[in-house]
């Protein structure tokens, strides 16, 4: 699979950037002019003078007045009015703008024609802001080869089939084919996708290259397997013991499973001295191979193992499917290039991780940072010995980072990023995209040599800003994956890049837009942006449409989905009509989020000023503000006990025996509510900074409590082996005033599915504790929040 139209430049070419071969050029920009500084002296030039002159004429008023009396100067001002309209028009015409500046007869009014010239001044320096941009390589006009909305399919026609038109013509024509006529590859993965609102945990089943062995959650099917939908309890219950059960494993369920092979990993002394520098092969004589066999992947991993480095790049979709597919992925050796389908061997990709998580073979990305996480999310496979020409890029203080740049200024390739954007499910690929996706990794290894010279240069031969480079490549592939993960808090972090002040009604249609597009792109396996784009959310939100028609108008093109769902989303904007209209100040939007939360979930109290929660409980004669002010008096309430909302209800009747009965539900959850309340209370003491109420609540409870398991309490009260609360030592709980209604399942209230994501903490992380009542639920996050939602690890269902 040779390509035909390999570089011209493969061939020794392969010099610094400087070397333009389009400087030999010597066509004149314009007749008359050397070149275009010329042009813009002549031009400035010109219009100075002309400046000049304008402000020479005689003033309006008295001296033009007077002049005018001339029939001389009358008549030529009117030539030199009319030609300078005639002039206008032609620009005007030239840049597609409206004009009738020059039909002097037409009473067009002089306010209008200002307007006209306005308009088209602003036209055409937009225009020529975006021709600049695009010399400056900041935006191209050319069109990514998948369209990024999902416009109805206009022009089907692919470049692959526009063979033998020359390279000069373009956009259209790359809209090729339409998402819609590319087959769902997530249909045909023999393991289905997980999009469920929980957090991700390592694919790996087999460890290769181990120096510590991979934990037996992972080995042991058994527990990974279960899930709590098999247990016959009600829902809520069933989550809660599922996370007890594999709670002796959370450390090891989130942990990065090569993180003790990267911590021990030091780079090996030959790589931190001059290298020899080694010329890439010419790709029209390099053999390409497409992988899409388990035989031919085998085979690969063999060949891969036996080498000291191999390149690596991956291409990802991430319209059509909620977490993204990695379509492809690319390597070269010196040797060869190699494509693998991994939509084709999704599953079988974890044999890679032989080679790649070999400490003696080095692994060649370029900015590597989203690829190790597709790695893992999609195949289970880790990097060991990584080194990113990205981050060598930087320590070398290159002009640019991207790899088009590198291509350029290391081996003179120009690169066509259009494709950087395709739709890489297509199958079969075509040989434009294959050929693209070669270039991706082809010449990194040469690149590699190269800037490990340069880096050890730019420092008289002495390893430190090499070094540096590989330990910032190992911080990568120290990455983890985390999934999205929605929380009652999501929205608000998204509204605010809105740039839009919200009142309570549209806040709350953001809100609720924002849950039910989660709910659909998880459920449907599409994107957010697929299900319903950000723009138009916040556009219904802002408008509050009275008809679903008015939704439809906010949306253009309007998303399938959206159409579908169009009664069910006019019900949402009707419930957020129906908030109290209340207006929110610039810095109050956090505020009224949190009134909206007390109306209708719970809200992270560390965001709410002491000042407000004052004012909701002086404000209590605000009709508006009552309920508000309710809620909130009963959440400061609600820090009297954090636990209240486990507390089964006064009037159920519970066997007394069954709560000493190891072998009964009660007595697992009776034990889980005590962990759970020492959490509470322990968080509740961080927050507060200080240990006086856990004294107060606990002796509320007695002094016998059984102490947490150690894996929650570790590095929360420093690790401390402690038992298994004994029968002995176990004192009941007192459920005469608890709410049991929280373990009847889902029904009764909104939501009292117990939300995995909202118990457990990482208490390795500073954690605080947030809202309390609402329901009948506590809730508890991690104070850094990532793009992609909060980071939590808790055990999958
Ligand atoms: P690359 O490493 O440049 O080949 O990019 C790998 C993948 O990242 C592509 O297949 C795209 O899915 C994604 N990607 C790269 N650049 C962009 C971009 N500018 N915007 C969105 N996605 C991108
Ligand atoms: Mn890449
Ligand atoms: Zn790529």
């Amino acid at each position: 699979m040779a390509s035909s139209n390999d570089n011209k430049s493969t061939e020794g070419g392969f010099q610094d950037g400087n070397s333009d071969p389009n400087d030999e050029e010597t066509n004149e920009l314009c007749p008359g002019f050397k070149d275009v500084d010329a042009f813009v002296k002549y031009g400035l030039g010109a219009v100075l003078s002309a400046t000049k002159a304008s402000a020479g004429l005689p003033q309006a008023g008295d001296d033009y007045d007077f002049y005018r009396s001339f029939p001389g100067f009358q008549e030529f001002c009117e030539s030199q009015g009319d030609k300078l309209l005639h002039l206008m028009s032609q620009i005007m015409q030239h840049h597609g703008c409206r004009s009738h500046m020059r039909d002097r007869n037409k009473l067009t009014g002089l306010e209008e024609r200002f307007d006209l010239v306005v308009d088209s001044n602003d036209t055409i320096l937009e225009r020529a802001g975006i021709l600049l941009d695009e010399a400056d390589g900041v935006n191209r006009s050319q069109q990514p080869v998948m369209p990024a909305g999902f416009q109805p399919p206009k022009i089907v026609v692919s470049s692959w089939n526009r063979k033998g038109s020359g390279s000069g013509s373009r956009p259209e024509t790359f809209r090729l084919l339409h998402a819609k006529n590319v087959a769902r590859p997530q249909l045909k993965f023999k393991e289905k996708v997980d999009n469920s609102n929980t957090p991700f945990i390592p694919k790996i089943f087999i460890k290769p290259n181990a120096t510590k062995p991979l934990p037996s959650y992972f080995t042991n099917k058994q527990i990974r397997k279960e899930r709590p939908e098999d247990l016959d309890v009600p829902a809520a219950l069933a989550d809660f013991i599922h996370q007890q059960r594999t709670q002796e494993h959370v450390e090891d369920m989130f942990a990065h499973p090569y993180q003790y092979e990267l911590d021990h990993f030091t780079t090996p002394e030959n790589l931190l001295s001059k290298p020899e520098v080694q010329m890439y092969k010419p790709m029209a004589e390099t053999k390409c191979s497409f992988i899409d066999t388990l035989e031919d992947l085998v085979a690969l991993n063999e060949k891969l193992c036996k080498l000291s480095e191999f390149a690596v790049d991956l291409e990802h979709h991430s319209y059509r499917s909620f977490l993204g597919l990695t379509c492809l992925m690319q390597i070269s050796t010196r040797e060869e290039d190699f494509i693998i389908d991994t939509l084709e061997l999704r599953s079988e990709m974890y044999i890679l991780n032989e080679a790649f998580t070999d400490p003696a073979t080095v692994k060649v990305f370029h900015g590597a940072d989203s690829d190790i996480e597709w790695l893992q999310k999609d195949f289970g496979l880790y990097v060991v010995n990584l080194f990113d020409t990205h981050q060598a890029s930087r320590a070398l203080n290159l002009a640019r980072h991207s790899l088009d740049h590198l291509l350029k200024h290391f081996c003179n390739v120009d690169s066509d990023k259009r494709y950087q954007l395709a739709d890489w499910r297509i199958r079969p690929l075509p040989d434009e995209m294959v050929q693209y996706a070669r270039t991706d990794t082809h010449y990194l290894l040469y690149i590699y040599d190269s800037m490990r010279a340069q880096l050890l240069e730019f420092h008289h031969g002495q390893p430190g800003l090499l070094q540096s480079v590989w330990n910032k490549s190992k911080d990568i592939s120290l990455k983890k994956y985390l999934k999205p993960i929605f929380t009652e808090e999501s929205y608000l972090e998204l509204q605010r890049k809105q740039k839009k002040s919200f009142n309570t009604q549209q806040l709350t249609a953001f809100r609720l837009l924002f849950a039910w597009r989660d709910k659909l792109a998880r459920q449907e396996d599409e994107s957010t942006g697929y299900v319903l784009p950000t723009h138009m959310m916040s556009k219904i939100s802002e408008e509050l449409p009275k008809e679903p028609q008015g939704i439809i108008a906010c949306c253009n093109p309007v998303p399938p989905l959206v159409r579908q769902q169009v009664n069910e989303l006019h019900l949402l904007v009707q419930q957020a009509r129906e908030m109290p209209l209340l207006k929110v100040s610039k810095d109050g939007c956090q505020q009224w989020a949190y009134v909206l939360s007390v109306l209708f979930g719970p809200h992270d109290t560390s965001r709410i000023s002491a000042a407000f929660l004052k004012e909701l409980e002086t404000k209590s004669d605000q009709t508006s503000l009552s309920v508000a002010h309710m809620k909130a008096s009963r959440i400061i309430e609600s820090f009297e006990n954090p636990f209240r909302m486990y507390l089964p209800p006064s009037d159920v009747h519970i066997n007394k025996n069954a709560k000493f009965d190891p072998s009964s539900k009660i007595f697992e959850v009776n034990k889980l509510h005590l962990l759970s309340y020492h959490m509470s209370n322990h968080m509740f003491d961080s927050l507060k900074g200080g240990g006086k109420k856990r004294e107060r609540v606990a002796s509320e409870v007695g002094e016998s409590t059984p102490k947490p398991s150690k894996k929650l309490m570790k590095s929360a009260d420093k690790p401390q082996k402690t038992e298994p609360p004994s029968q002995e030592s176990f004192t009941p709980f007192d459920y005469s005033q608890s709410d049991l209604s929280v373990f009847a399942g889902t029904k009764s209230k909104s939501n009292t599915q117990f939300d995995p994501n909202r118990q457990a903490p990482d208490f390795k992380k500073k954690v605080f504790i947030c809202s309390l009542i609402s329901g009948n639920r506590s809730m508890s996050y991690m104070a850094g929040k990532s793009e992609r939602g909060f980071r939590h690890n808790w055990p999958k269902r």
